[in-house]
């Protein structure tokens, strides 16, 4: 593989966003320095705890993912209670047959961990901790990904703005250590229980018998106080009953709906909280953080090799700020489910609530949060549409969309050999043997023919575009998940959503939009849906180490 042509990229903060950041651009061959202002990782609560089957997906293609899932607890059921009694459950759909469970629950602290493992082991990573970024200069910089959490003050550096607003309403999370028998491998939601009346509460089923407990509790709730006064101890009791028990961990948090107005400033990339931050209901916090480290990943390689010109990082604001607004649109209509913000809101809920025990038609109604999900590019520059395969909006909930322009493909294991012998790139596992569909599509931009598609012409477009490219056949099985028909050329982004599905004679055009070149008739990559400050470059400057790790905002 051809040697990185710059400095290493910077990666700003070295939560689970940076982590992940960092080991998949080391993935593209593409070394990184990872600084930040913490003295040490500091393995503290269970924060982000449901990773979903995608992200556990990509984080296998940093060796990581599958002992996230083997640890984590697997959870396929999610069931939805008003008071006493159960509204509904729901399950979770796979158009493949992906190895993954729809989610496991691990602590984010135990995902660090298991990501720093991997960095420890990847000698293009250098991660420096005690260096706090103060400032970001003008310089012909290389790459920086910007993986600072919610805390704002490069973000301002750059002109970025962090419009939203934060709720007033708490969130009292403990974990702890007890037996639920039959609680083990369900996420539970209780609308308005007796024991927490008129808010929610959230159960998730944790590793080595631990369960994540979240109260909604109002603005002035005092934890301190709770706790001494044994107050704490009856709130618990009230879920769990008299048997033994042992908190693990306990915090308060107060959740915010904000996004930044340009995830991408020049050669400077904004991920993770750093770009935008939702309620934690639906997950959509780090699951979307980790999509935003691998659509930033696969374009600095192209860009910075020179397989593609700059403008493919204008795609990445396009792409990952519309994954945003999806998020915080989802999200924003939970929070007003579940503290509705007017009398006209809050009568709404009472009526749907009360008609969900008996009437099926209101529970599609509920609105426990709809649970995370890769986002469709159907509407990105990169994106080549196909008349004959719309785009029809956001799937009912557990559902996902067919297979088509701008959709994650759906994973399939295909037969090893026929697709192993094309070109490989970057560095991979080359073992022989079955793959999937999944990881193939990770190694580079990948052309699946079916029967009747020009093979020539499909090759000679490949090799036009001056990008890595492999052309392979598409087998029987993987064309039946795609939902593909003869005479296709399915062209796949290395993060293995589907750029487009044309004939041979149109793949030329489609790869070279889906690396960011201006093709005929394209509107430009630049999009008006954020206010956005001028591009410029810029690099950070460090401070000395600092020596304390600075509270989160
Ligand atoms: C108490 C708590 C509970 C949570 N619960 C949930 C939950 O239930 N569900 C959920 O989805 N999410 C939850 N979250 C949010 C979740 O933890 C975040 O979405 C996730 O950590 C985001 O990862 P990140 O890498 O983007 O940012 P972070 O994890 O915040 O990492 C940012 C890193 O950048 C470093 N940094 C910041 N500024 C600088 C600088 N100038 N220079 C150098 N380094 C810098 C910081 O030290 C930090 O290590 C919770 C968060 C908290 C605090």
């Amino acid at each position: 593989m051809t040697s990185w042509p710059h400095e290493p990229v910077l990666v700003v903060g070295a939560g689970p966003v940076g982590q992940t950041t960092a080991l998949l651009l080391a993935r593209w061959g593409v070394p990184s320095v990872v600084l930040d202002k913490r003295p040490a990782r500091d393995l503290v609560g269970s924060k982000a705890i449901c990773q979903q089957r995608d992200v556990l997906d990509i984080w296998a293609s940093v060796g990581a993912g599958e002992q996230i899932a083997a640890e984590g607890v697997t959870w396929t059921t999610a069931r939805t209670f008003h008071r006493a009694d159960e509204l509904f459950a729901h399950t979770f759909a796979d158009a493949g047959s992906s190895p993954f469970p729809p989610f496991v629950n691990l602590s984010q602290s135990r995902t660090e961990e298991i990501l720093d493992e991997r960095i420890a082991a990847e000698p293009l990573i250098d991660l420096r901790w005690g260096r706090e970024v103060t400032d970001l200069a003008e310089h012909p910089a290389p790459f920086t990904v910007l993986c600072t959490g919610a805390a704002g003050a490069l973000r301002r550096t750059l002109g970025v703005t962090f419009d939203g607003f934060s709720f007033d309403d708490r969130f009292l999370i403990c974990d702890i250590r007890t037996d639920l028998p039959g609680w083990a491998t369900e996420r539970r939601f209780f609308f308005d229980p007796e024991w927490n009346p008129g808010r929610q509460v959230l159960v998730h089923p944790c590793p080595d018998g631990t369960f994540r407990i979240d109260w909604q509790v109002p603005a002035d709730y005092d934890l301190d106080a709770e706790a001494a006064s044994g107050a704490l101890d009856r709130r618990i009791r009230a879920i769990i009953g008299d048997r033994p028990y042992e908190i693990v961990w306990k915090s308060v948090y107060r959740f915010h709906s904000r996004i930044a107005s340009r995830m991408r400033v020049g050669r400077v990339l904004l991920a993770g909280d750093a770009a935008h931050l939702v309620s934690p209901f639906g997950a959509r916090g780090l699951n979307s953080g980790v999509a935003d480290a691998e659509n930033a990943a696969w374009k600095i390689a192209h860009v910075g090799y020179g397989w593609a010109p700059e403008e493919l990082l204008e795609s990445y604001h396009a792409e990952r700020h519309a994954a945003a607004a999806e998020n915080l649109a989802v999200t924003t209509a939970t929070m007003d489910f579940l503290v509705p913000p007017d009398p006209e809101r809050a009568a709404h809920r009472a009526d749907v609530l009360a008609r969900a025990a008996v009437d099926p038609t209101a529970r599609a109604h509920v609105n426990s949060g709809r649970l995370a999900e890769p986002f469709w590019y159907h509407d990105s520059p990169l994106t080549t549409p196909d008349p004959s395969r719309p785009f029809g909006g956001r799937p009912p909930r557990g559902e996902v969309p067919p297979a088509g322009p701008g959709v994650l493909v759906p994973d399939v294991p295909l037969p090893g050999e026929s697709y192993i012998s094309t070109p490989r790139v970057g560095r991979f596992d080359a073992a022989g043997g079955p793959v999937r569909l999944r990881e193939l599509a990770r190694e580079g931009f990948l052309v699946l023919l079916t029967e009747g598609a020009d093979r020539a012409v499909a090759d000679a477009a490949a090799r036009a575009v001056a990008a890595p490219v492999r052309v392979a056949p598409l087998d029987a099985t993987a064309a039946a998940a795609l939902g593909a028909r003869p005479g296709e050329a399915w062209a796949i982004r290395p993060d293995a959503h589907v750029a487009a599905v044309v004939r041979s004679t149109e793949l030329e055009t489609a790869l070279r939009r889906a690396l960011g070149h201006p093709t005929e008739g394209d509107r430009p990559c630049r999009t008006t849906t954020a206010s956005a400050t001028s591009p410029r470059s810029a690099t950070p400057s460090t401070a000395a180490p600092t020596g304390a790790s600075t509270p989160r905002s």
